[in-house]
């Protein structure tokens, strides 16, 4: 599968499970919800930015990134959340979570 370029898309935190999975037709591109684990650990979910309406998670650790693989390091932030290193969604999205923005590369 091709990658796809996008413009930036704004990660929007979307708290509540239900919504997040199910928020209209189907799920908003770039939207996310943490869900919080052992040791300041998390599981990322996020919908990919091009707009597929896919659903993926990532392990995340707050400020740090776990030792085992593959894991991002998180900020911590909600509101302007960054995910290092780069996302790559399923062979056909690949860019970054930047202070909240999501911008492929
Ligand atoms: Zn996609």
């Amino acid at each position: 599968m091709n990658e796809v370029k996008t413009q930036p898309v704004t990660a929007r935190h979307i708290p509540d499970k239900a919504e997040f999975h199910t928020h209209g037709e189907g799920h908003i591109p770039g939207s996310f919800r943490v869900v919080p684990d052992d040791d300041n650990e998390a599981l990322f979910w996020y919908c990919c930015p091009c707009g597929c309406k896919r659903i993926a998670a990532l392990r995340v650790g707050k400020n740090f990134k776990p030792a085992e693989s593959p894991t991002w390091k998180w900020n911590g932030s909600l509101e302007k959340p960054t995910l290092e290193p780069s996302v790559h969604h399923r062979g056909h999205w690949h860019g970054w979570l930047t202070d909240g923005v999501w911008k492929s590369c």
